[in-house]
């Protein structure tokens, strides 16, 4: 196989690497980007039912004020009723009263399902707090770890591209060029060894005659389909 040939394996297997570890950048951001989102999320729903929390207390104290206050009323009807004149007045304030006993008694339904609802907020609030405290903990434990992977990988990338870049000087300008937007253009593979009669990289048929100059592997043959530089696979 002529030198060039070789070179240009050896790049196309570092830009295989580079090509990974670039998906790795990628994704590494994205899984803390999650992580903050789990966290935010388990805030949000703990902020909610302590919202809700307060709320359904503060209806339980109004409820109290106006049973409270109905109580109160009466007893007012109560003494009135000690003082009445006739059987209308007496009707009237007694048929107030029991009025008023109605709407404690309905009141009083009320005041038990809110207390049975804040029964299950307060489970829901522990429950939430504790997916909560586990965002948190897998958050910090891994925002660290996650930043440095991401500073390594890159410094990967940078070393990787330059050794690739220096092998990439001792070929001659068009060549590189043809590598570079092959890279660039077919989703990061330029070189590409036969799979049986067709081409590695696109599957297209190639004709015998190309096939036998290729074992030979004295010049640079390209895919007449996809444009990239074949190896014959026994060079591998
Ligand atoms: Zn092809």
């Amino acid at each position: 196989m002529i030198n060039e040939l070789q070179i240009l394996v050896e790049m196309q297997k570092i830009d295989d690497v580079i090509g990974e570890k670039i998906s790795l950048t990628k994704a590494l951001p994205k899984k803390l980007n999650d992580m903050i989102e789990g966290v935010n999320v388990a805030n949000e729903k703990v902020k909610m039912i302590a919202e809700e929390l307060s709320e359904n207390k503060k209806t339980q104290k109004l409820k109290e004020l106006e049973i409270k206050s109905n109580i109160e009323q009466m007893g007012k009807y109560k003494n009135q009723l000690l003082n009445v004149q006739t059987n209308k007045e007496y009707k009237a304030l007694n048929s107030e009263v029991s009025h008023l006993e109605n709407v404690n008694s309905s009141i009083d339904d009320e005041l038990l399902l809110l207390m049975e609802n804040e029964t299950k907020l307060k489970e829901q609030s522990q429950a939430e707090q504790k997916i909560q405290e586990a965002a948190q903990k897998e958050l910090k434990e891994n925002e660290d770890k996650l930043n440095e992977e991401i500073e390594v990988v890159t410094a990967e990338i940078t070393e990787l591209r330059s050794k690739r870049n220096s092998m990439a000087k001792t070929l001659p300008t068009n060549i590189i060029k043809r590598y570079a937007a092959l890279i660039k253009n077919k989703n990061r593979k330029a070189v590409v060894f036969n799979v049986g009669n067709t081409c590695g990289g696109c599957g297209y048929s190639l004709r015998p005659q190309l096939l036998i100059e290729l074992k030979k592997a004295t010049r640079i043959i390209n895919c007449e389909n996809c444009g990239r530089m074949l190896v014959y696979n026994e060079l591998k």
